[in-house]
């Protein structure tokens, strides 16, 4: 493998993430050591915050334009507010990039940064910009408000919500699905991160992306359903990824 250490970097807002045990998921599955770090945005120089609050999205349907902070946004980053989170859209790779300028990489050491800002990334084809889970490449950052936000919930769950958008209404359609998307702070979130830090780590080993089949923990999902179903209800790789992986560890030993 070219990948000879991994650099996880917490969230601490989200104490779902459990860092000490993805450490563990990944060197139980590689021959790689891991190292944990806090924060990753706190722990960069200060100015890392103004730098963030420029990639924010205002307009969905335009490609991205340096946005100019106000210092309150500014402010913003700099407390990280959860509830902010939820509605704030940042473009995934130019966040990337700021987090590139300040980490010292090389191609053997791949760093993965959690956060819950929501990323998105504009897509060429509808011209539109689409909320994101993964950032993938070396830095990688996974974004917890994104897996959340960016597998489609069931369609019936938006044209209930359609009806009528009173608070009542609101919390009357989330009780009738509960249990099929994921919710803030959902105890399930721990084993769905697993699946994308293997997704992180085969694409950046192979530069293959995803795997076309549900039942798989690299598949792409579009849906929370086919999230929930290869991350927890089918929990293993597919025959040729599995391989894969074997293939990795024959070849360090
Ligand atoms: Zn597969």
């Amino acid at each position: 493998m070219k990948i000879s250490k991994i650099v996880l970097y917490d969230e601490p807002a989200v104490p779902e993430i459990q860092l000490d045990k993805i450490k563990k998921f990944i060197t139980n599955t590689f021959n790689i050591k891991v190292e944990t770090k806090g924060d990753f945005f706190k722990s960069a120089n200060n100015d890392i915050f103004e730098k963030i609050a420029t990639t924010r999205i205002f307009d969905l349907k335009n490609q991205f334009k340096k946005h100019i902070p106000t210092i309150e946004e500014i402010q913003i980053e700099k407390e990280n507010n959860p509830h902010q989170k939820e509605t704030s859209l940042y473009d995934g790779f130019e966040l990337q990039n700021i987090v590139k300028e300040y980490i010292q990489t090389n191609e053997n050491t791949l760093h993965i940064v959690f956060t819950n800002r929501l990323t998105a990334t504009f897509d060429e084809s509808d011209f539109r910009y689409h909320a994101r889970a993964l950032i993938g490449s070396n830095p990688a950052i996974i974004s917890i408000t994104g897996i959340i936000e960016a597998p489609a919930k069931p369609k019936q769950f938006y044209l209930d919500l359609m009806t009528n958008f009173s608070e009542n209404r609101i919390e009357e359609v989330n009780k009738k699905y509960k249990g099929e998307f994921l919710e803030y702070h959902d105890p399930r979130m721990y084993e769905i991160l697993e699946g994308y830090v293997l997704q992180i780590i085969v694409y950046y080993e192979t530069g293959e992306a995803f795997c076309d089949k549900k039942e798989c923990r690299l598949f792409n999902a579009h849906w929370q359903k086919d999230l929930l179903h290869s991350q927890i209800e089918s929990k293993k790789l597919c025959e040729h990824h599995q391989g894969i992986i074997n293939n990795f560890n024959k070849s360090f030993r």
